[in-house]
């Protein structure tokens, strides 16, 4: 079971990519324009960490609402550490499990998204003839778990003009209404200007959610979770992408929600799993290369699949010809939402009860 999203929207006057510092991330491209490729040393660009923690915190967030839903210690608190080596668990006087198995059961966190747990043990390595370490010997366990979702970086597309395309510093300032006289200078201090960018631009980014690996453990022998826990947690995967696409998807957004709007979503699940990731909205017509993949891909491998497309601003022959691939599969949808409901309803995922056996 395979759920991918293509989403094209103009997010408006954000710092969404501001990950550290006061530098705004951008990134060179190549875009495909008119039949050649073209290269442009900068866009915006706001990382796939950055849309990956969202749909993250969206998940636990649909998550904590159930509770039967078990979150680790960090999930609970909308922190991606995982896992913490045993040293950080001691501190905080918790203990996670050694398998991955139960790692998983534990916690919609590391099942969905994934972990990286890495013991460096104290045994050190063993000395060699001159006192060389033997490398690979004696230094700790590492078990990983590949993230069930995966997402591109948002990248600002190439419709607008460069001349537009510009990152704006503004130079914020933090007043103290009243500083007496013979205040301590670090008063003074706390009233300063702070610059943040801000960037303006049509973004695009895709990802792929690979629903059937969620709740089976790889390392484990293919054992898996409870079965209607896993359901719960395929359904609220989907879930979390459609809280993302309004652009509450990065940083900053107490000051600068971003003046957004979806242009496109692009939705499509099948039931094998065997449907590629659409292409990215950076190349042109990518609805239709889209639409020709996921109906090329599901005929090769025989696999049942929906495409739900919101694009309220399109062209009626682009419409024609996506419905002349795809037919009955494909259905434009007046507004996103309806695309993620019918998505839901078709891979079954809609009565997930809250009880496990
Ligand atoms: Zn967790």
């Amino acid at each position: 079971m395979r759920f991918v999203i293509a989403y094209e929207g103009l997010l408006n006057v954000s710092s969404l990519n501001l990950e550290r510092a006061a530098e705004i991330r951008k990134m060179p491209v190549i875009y495909w324009e008119n039949g050649r490729p073209n290269f442009i040393p900068e866009v915006p660009a706001i990382s796939g960490v950055m849309l990956k923690h969202w749909h993250f915190r969206n998940l636990v967030e649909l998550s904590r609402e159930r509770e039967n839903e078990s979150l680790c210690f960090f999930c609970r608190q909308l922190q991606a550490i995982r896992i913490p080596p045993k040293s950080v668990q001691k501190y905080y006087e918790i203990q996670y499990c050694e398998k991955e198995i139960d790692l998983i059961k534990n916690c919609v966190g590391e099942d969905v998204h994934g972990f990286l747990w890495a013991e460096k043990e104290k045994t050190g390595g063993e000395g060699g003839e001159k006192g060389e370490k033997k490398k690979g010997r004696g230094e700790g366990r590492t078990l990983r778990r590949e993230s069930c979702v995966w997402f591109s970086w948002a990248i600002g597309l190439p419709l607008i003009s460069e001349e537009y395309r510009r990152i704006v510093v503004v130079q914020h300032t933090r007043n103290i209404s009243n500083i007496p006289p013979d205040a301590p200078e670090e008063v003074r201090q706390l009233q300063m200007p702070y610059p943040r960018p801000y960037a303006s631009d049509l973004f695009g980014f895709i990802s792929v959610a690979n629903l059937s690996r969620i709740g089976v453990s790889y390392t484990d022998n293919l054992q898996a979770i409870d079965s209607n826990v896993r359901k719960r947690r395929q359904k609220n995967t989907i879930l979390a992408y459609a809280r993302m696409i309004q652009g509450e998807v990065g940083a900053n957004l107490a000051r600068s929600l971003p003046a957004s709007i979806p242009i496109k979503v692009f939705l499509a699940a099948s039931k094998k799993g065997m449907i590629p990731a659409p292409v990215h909205p950076i190349y042109p017509n990518y609805l239709i290369e889209s639409a020709k993949l996921i109906k090329g891909a599901a005929d090769l491998f025989g696999d049942e699949y929906r495409v739900r497309i919101y694009a309220p601003y399109i062209d009626e022959n682009v419409k024609k010809e996506i419905t002349n691939i795809l037919n009955d599969a494909a259905v434009f949808v007046d507004d996103p939402y309806r695309g993620f409901k019918d998505i839901i309803s078709f891979l079954e995922l809609e009565e997930c009860t809250g009880k496990q056996q």
